[in-house]
């Protein structure tokens, strides 16, 4: 007898197994079937566990979440489905009208859009202040303030936060510390045992590792916190994909290789361009000629991370035959790869200010970011050579 188109159309059970499988399945159910409505009304209820529907929650997300909170000192972390999606959750799952935020000057790009435009239309008020100034800092606390959002090492002059002031501002006046961790990583510090309240990540970086998932990542210590966090994200639809997070739970098997590593070359690059001709300046957190050396060793130690900036003489002309010179560095607005990737905040996550207010953070034409993979170093020190010199031509 044929099959009839019936029996298609019914799910085939799925196989028994007394072997268990190595590598995570990957689950794309948008649905879980319960056995009657006791059972539903008891997993809605949290007495039974159960998945009942992807947005509140899947197994790739919860096996992602676990992994991240390892990392982070954290319990019960959200996946959403961007960086940005994290960030927007913490803020807008907690604050309500009325309520001010105060951010560091130079959080990335769309969050301080978030904040000065979007906030703003639901009346939150905001204000900006730099987070390497203790004292300015706390100049702009209001009576009013609800949190404090500041990221540790800034995008992309690589400043150091006062972190320990501003956790102390926070804990005295009762505020909310969040802090986006994405730059540092909890391999660099983890900001809920320095005062935080909530940590967030853009996964899409380099936990993933990859550029091939965006997802983010968002937790916090206070389980009430966490549950207006949560339902923010479910309400406002921000899953992430149970493929991301497989994606990104399997880069992660290797985050502390590949951040070691591309570490360890940040800081073998940034000594090597200080010693070419045509580089003015080169921007690492640990090194003796940064702005906020004293604070880095202070809070990270010897670890100063993946990133790297310099300024080249020269103008756009001057960029262009750099990032030309050198094919093989993807010219990419990103960070977070495995393999090395070149950003240049004046063309790009910079572009939407005024020349003179770049100039006021020395971001000009002839500067770039670098996020540092994990390539060979002898390879890359020749690449960046030839690039420079070829900007200088
Ligand atoms: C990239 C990034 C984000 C946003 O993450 P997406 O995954 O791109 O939405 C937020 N904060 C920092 C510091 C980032 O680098």
């Amino acid at each position: 007898m044929p099959e009839t188109p019936t029996s298609l159309i019914r799910r085939t059970p799925w196989p028994d197994s007394t072997s268990r499988p190595l590598g995570s399945p990957i689950q794309p159910s948008v649905v879980y079937a319960s056995p009657d409505p006791d059972t539903l009304d008891a997993q809605y209820a949290g007495t039974t566990p159960g998945y009942t529907y992807a947005r509140e929650g899947h197994p790739n997300a919860d096996v992602l979440a676990a992994k991240i909170d390892g990392l982070e000192g954290a319990t019960d972390g959200i996946i959403t489905g961007s960086g940005m999606a994290a960030v927007t959750a913490a803020l807008m799952g907690v604050l309500k009208a009325g309520d001010h935020v105060l951010g560091g000057d130079q959080l990335y790009g769309r969050s301080l859009r978030l904040m000065n435009q979007d906030l703003a239309r639901f009346g939150i008020a905001t204000t900006l202040a730099d987070p390497t100034d203790a004292t300015a800092f706390e100049a702009a606390i209001r009576p009013e303030t609800r949190m404090i959002l500041i990221e540790i090492v800034s995008n992309p002059t690589l400043r150091v936060a006062d972190l320990p002031a501003i956790a102390a501002m926070a804990r005295a006046r009762g505020i909310l510390l969040a802090v986006d961790n994405t730059f540092t990583t909890p391999r660099g510090l983890r900001p809920l045992y320095h005062g935080a309240d909530i940590v967030i990540h853009s996964v899409t970086k380099i936990l993933a590792g990859h550029s091939d998932a965006t997802l983010g990542y968002v937790a916090a210590k206070d389980p009430t916190l966490r549950r207006a966090i949560y339902d923010f994200a479910v309400t406002t639809g921000m899953t992430a994909s149970p493929f991301d997070c497989w994606l990104a739970e399997r880069g992660l098997f290797s985050f502390e290789l590949r951040y070691d590593r591309a570490e360890e070359n940040a800081r073998a690059l940034a000594d090597h361009l200080s010693g070419l001709t045509g580089v003015r300046r080169v921007l690492y957190p640990t090194r003796p000629d940064h702005p906020d050396h004293n604070r880095a060793v202070a809070l990270l130690g010897t670890r100063g991370g993946h990133m790297v900036s310099f300024e080249i003489e020269g103008g756009r002309a001057a960029a262009n035959a750099l990032t030309r010179a050198a094919p093989q560095i993807a010219f990419a607005p990103t960070l977070g790869d495995i393999g090395t990737t070149l950003s240049h905040p004046a063309s790009s996550s910079h572009r939407g200010m005024s020349e003179a207010a770049r100039a006021a953070l020395g971001i000009t034409e002839g500067f770039f970011r670098v996020s540092v993979g994990v390539e060979d170093i002898a390879t890359l020190k020749a690449e960046f050579a030839a690039a420079i010199a070829a900007a200088a031509r």
